[in-house]
């Protein structure tokens, strides 16, 4: 974290905040939760697994208590699929040991989504024992979850410590690190898109952040054989630019350095599923096959030249009420938060739209140039993701490829950012390029 000087004024004009969470990557790190303990000021841990993270780290985690008079209670969630809904958190809390003055976390993705919260809500620490490389949420301040039967994401707290032991990391399931990777990958497309919103819309940008994630990913992407034989060095490089990428998103106080238009077709998936029971698949894996979507949707716009009349004619020909429908019966329920945030935000404005495509034809070759410095050939993402054995198309998880379009765009009106899909709707593109 050399790049970023914390508490002090950047060149990009933000004060970036001191990052709290510490971290340990390196084999044996478990044991650090012996010092940890009493360094944070707290003497008895609640730990919280499902089955397999017990069996992957829960248990040592207990016996290393056990071994050394280091008080607990656990609870681990039986088996079954595991939601990081109200159940689950209800459970945890049902379960919780007032007497204990620390959370510990054991497992991945939704454990430390539902401990974040418990640790909130019960105002204690709370340390994430980490059980696989598998996504970047590990160093966050929000639960992505499912409330109401809508996956939102959730203010909550980020761990005091995330334990990344190599000796449990490198044994996570293949699926797992290939997700990780998967995760990072997302990052090439997070970076050229904050870098054209900041071009089309003026938003806040910080190249230092940019090149902190910048240089992890290209760790990442170093020796995905590597990863998949489980080599220490390769699953270190990921899980280390799995946690940069939370940290990097707290730095520039959004979530811009490390999601983009790929990660909304994951969003958009899990919606689906949540509100269809259509197939969906870790986050991490969808977001790779995003990622390859991406990558070659932005070079059928790298050939577009941009027309005005064209362009003018496609919004003014544009039916709101019909937009409405079509994301309806697309995402059900999910889409009401959709539809009452354009009526915020009106990027559907005629006007609006006028001065945005100004902006974007008189810098149609910077935007050019950004596209050509971040993005990687969807030819080489699509090497990588074979080599590491992951899913390169939306059908070989499960899903309706005649879909792709509606998918691609319904990513636009996910949150107030801008992306792929919605330089392609300035330009009076979007119907044709998926
Ligand atoms: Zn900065
Ligand atoms: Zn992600």
């Amino acid at each position: 974290m050399d790049v970023i000087k914390e508490g002090v004024l950047c060149e990009c004009g933000k004060v970036h905040p001191e990052s709290r969470v510490g971290f340990s990557i390196k084999k044996g790190a478990i044991s650090d939760l012996l010092q940890l303990m009493p360094d944070l000021g707290c003497k008895k841990a609640f730990v919280v697994a499902d089955e397999n993270t017990f069996a992957a780290a829960g248990e040592k985690v207990c016996r290393l208590f056990d071994e050394n008079a280091v008080g607990y209670t656990k609870y681990v969630f039986p088996s079954g699929k595991l939601e990081p809904n109200e159940k689950s958190v209800g459970s945890v809390i049902m379960h919780f040991d007032d007497k204990c003055d620390i959370v510990v976390g054991v497992g991945s993705g939704v454990i430390n989504d539902i401990c974040k919260i418990v640790s909130r809500v019960t105002e204690r620490k709370y340390i994430i024992v980490a059980t696989a490389p598998s996504m970047d949420g590990y160093a966050s301040a929000s639960s992505s979850v499912i409330r109401a039967g809508l996956k939102i994401t959730l203010d909550s707290k980020c761990p005091d410590y995330i334990i990344g032991d190599l000796d449990i990391l490198c044994n996570a399931p293949k699926k797992m690190l290939a997700a990780g990777l998967g995760d990072m990958l997302a990052k090439y497309v997070s970076i050229c898109e904050w870098r054209i919103s900041n071009l089309i819309n003026g938003e806040y940008y910080c190249e230092k952040v940019a090149s902190l994630v910048r240089d992890a990913v290209k760790k990442c992407v170093a020796d995905p054989q590597g990863l998949m034989n489980r080599e220490e060095k390769a699953v270190e490089a990921v899980f280390y630019g799995l946690v940069m990428g939370g940290i990097s998103m707290y730095y520039a106080g959004a979530s811009r350095p490390a999601s983009g238009v790929e990660h909304y077709f994951s969003h958009v998936w899990d919606m689906r599923a949540e509100e269809f029971g259509t197939p969906c698949e870790l986050h991490g894996i969808q977001c790779a096959i995003g990622t390859l979507m991406a990558v070659s949707l932005y070079e059928k716009i790298k050939k577009i030249t941009p027309n005005r009349e064209k362009a003018k004619k496609f919004v003014e020909a544009f039916s709101y009420d019909e937009w409405k429908k079509v994301l309806s019966d697309y995402l059900g329920k999910a889409a009401d938060a959709m539809i009452a945030l354009e009526k915020k935000e009106g990027k559907y404005d005629v006007i609006k739209h006028s001065a945005r495509l100004e902006t974007i034809i008189e810098n149609w070759d910077k935007i050019l140039d950004i596209i050509n410095e971040e993005l990687p050939k969807a030819s080489e993402i699509k090497n990588l993701l074979d080599v590491i054995g992951c899913p390169t198309r939306a059908s070989e998880i499960g899903i309706d490829e005649k879909d792709n379009a509606k998918a691609f765009a319904s990513t636009k009106d996910i949150r107030d950012k801008y992306v792929l899909s919605r330089l392609a709707w300035d330009l009076g593109v979007i119907d044709e390029i998926m």
